[in-house]
């Protein structure tokens, strides 16, 4: 029954990311129209120096056009429960009800549990005794909708999540703070990876709030800034 590991790509991002934005930040103070704007749109230098100005000014409407999606699989489901509560998103997951997990199930074990020999054997043997009860309810009839029941927030999942560049960088600010949890912490940073990848300009927007802000306004700070 195996501990896996986290996987997310990019699977969807509009061409010329940066130019959308600058014509989308550009039209608002310009004579031109905005398809002249995305025409002669050629000095990425004064591109990201409007872009900047106006994102830090909080013009985030031009930052929206920006649609990405993820194929994300082997985060948890206590992961996806957090990741769902951002109501700027879209989601497909995997569904419990109509794909029964088989005999085994993934799981994805926290770090210091998997670190520490006891609490890991104790962690394995009690996944091992999910997966056997759940095949007892499956093969007496119950239906998965109702066996997933007894399913632990460790059981691993699968999703495609899209959201708009906005709400990438919000959830950056949120999720990239030390406050967050590991796995979503780590799973937002592996989903602004690979936006990085391709798009090397938005490394300095996809950052925790206390990057953003100069100041900390945790009530538990990790000590990184200065607290507000
Ligand atoms: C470290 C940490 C700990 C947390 N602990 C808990 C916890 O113990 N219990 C718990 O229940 N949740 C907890 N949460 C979840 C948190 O309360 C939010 O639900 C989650 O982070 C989504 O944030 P959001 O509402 O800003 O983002 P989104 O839903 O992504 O929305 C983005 C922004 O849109 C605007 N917006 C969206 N919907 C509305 C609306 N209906 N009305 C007005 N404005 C709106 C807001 O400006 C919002 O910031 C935690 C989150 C973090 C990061």
């Amino acid at each position: 029954m195996p501990n896996c590991q986290m996987s997310v790509k990019l699977i969807s991002k509009p061409e010329n990311i940066l130019k959308t934005v600058y014509t989308a930040c550009r039209t608002c103070y310009s004579a031109l129209l905005p398809q002249e704007i995305f025409e002669g749109a050629d000095d990425e230098e004064k591109m990201l120096k409007l872009i900047t100005r106006v994102i830090s000014s909080g013009h985030y409407s031009t930052i929206e056009h920006i649609q990405l999606s993820f194929a994300i699989s082997n985060v948890s489901r206590a992961c996806t429960h957090q990741l769902v509560r951002h109501r700027h998103m879209s989601f497909s997951q995997k569904s419990q009800r109509y794909v029964k997990e088989k005999g085994e199930f993934d799981y994805v074990m926290p770090p210091e549990i998997a670190s520490n020999p006891l609490l890991k054997e104790k962690f394995e043997k009690h996944m091992e005794d999910v997966a056997k009860l759940y095949q007892d309810f499956v093969e007496a009839g119950i239906k998965a909708e109702d066996a997933r029941s007894i399913l632990p927030n460790a059981t691993s999942s699968s999703l495609v999540a899209s959201l708009n560049l906005r709400e990438l960088i919000h959830l950056a600010n949120l999720r990239l703070c030390t406050r967050a949890q590991l796995e979503i912490r780590m799973l937002i940073k592996k989903m602004c990876d690979e936006v990085v990848k391709e798009e090397p300009w938005l490394k300095a927007h996809l950052v925790p709030k206390c990057e953003r802000l100069g100041y900390c306004d945790e009530d538990k700070s990790c000590g990184r800034m200065p607290q507000r």
